[in-house]
């Protein structure tokens, strides 16, 4: 499942919804980052992390709390666990829902793995936008990215430079908003501010490829805010086939059109329509 190593950079990518793992090192760190999803490609990402370690100190680095993107955790114990304020701050009945989740996958297809599945322990909390953490020569600035879902993540390595950008800024999804449409914008718009503090031009998504280049994450940013507006207007005007059009050539639409359709709720019930 390694897909590219680019110096200090390397990434897997799952074969389920091109959901990306990194490992990033520096002199003193390895950090993993959402190691996921299928018990063959965790135990993949270990062993590349055990081959490569050294005496260096393991970094996990959760971008937010779907179950998808903490799925691995329990391979990597011995590591020290970076997260948002809203993603350790997850209380026990949220957090029991969310391993729910991973037991309920888990079961569909039949998958045991060789560890316990369990909510990661947030050792080190990103708590402000702009926080900067230091390991060693590895310095990670974080800001709070709302809107997908309540606890995401926006970290931006100094060195090798890269911005970890979880479930925002895909260029297979559209935006997928569980949280609020208000906030995915204001986090879209946050872009800028992180651009212009630390111009870095390899943006990694949850999902999907790489962004190359500072144009390519602009263009990305300005789609996934076109989608929230468009469909914004176009629900409010209950005008059913602006809506359906929205999609049209999406990559996965027997799958999408469900996500689709939830954003369309969920935009119903914040115009107080008749969503539910
Ligand atoms: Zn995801």
């Amino acid at each position: 499942m390694q897909k590219w190593k680019r110096g200090d950079i390397t990434l897997f990518q799952s074969e389920l919804y091109e959901t990306n793992s990194l490992v990033v090192e520096s002199a003193g760190h390895v950090l993993v980052v959402d190691p996921c999803w299928l018990p063959s490609e965790v135990e993949e990402i270990r062993q590349y992390v055990s081959g490569i370690l050294g005496g260096r100190q393991l970094l996990l680095l959760f971008t937010h709390s779907d179950f998808d993107h903490i799925i691995g955790y329990g391979a990597f114990q011995e590591a020290e666990v970076i997260a948002s304020k809203a993603f350790a701050d997850k209380t026990l009945e949220e957090r029991e829902a969310i391993l729910e989740e991973i037991r309920t996958f888990d079961d569909r297809y039949y998958l045991k793995r060789p560890y316990e599945i369990t909510y990661p322990d947030v050792d080190y909390i990103m708590e402000l936008d702009g926080q900067t953490m230091v390991f060693g020569e590895l310095q990670l600035t974080g800001y709070a990215a709302s809107g997908h879902t309540n606890d995401g993540l926006f970290t931006v390595v100094d060195s090798p430079r890269l911005f970890i950008a979880g479930d925002y800024l895909s260029d297979v999804e559209f935006p997928y908003i569980y949280d609020s449409s208000a906030a995915y914008e204001a986090t879209l718009g946050k872009v800028e501010q992180v651009i212009a503090q630390q111009p870095v031009p390899l943006l990694v998504p949850g999902h999907g490829a790489a962004a190359e280049s500072l144009p390519d994450i602009g263009r990305r940013r300005e789609a996934g805010l076109n989608y929230i507006r468009s469909l914004r207007t176009a629900v409010a005007a209950g005008d059913q086939d602006a809506v359906d059009k929205l999609i049209a050539g999406c990559a996965y639409p027997r799958n999408m059109r469900q996500f689709h359709r939830s954003n369309q709720e969920l935009i119903e019930r914040e115009l107080g329509g008749t969503g539910g």
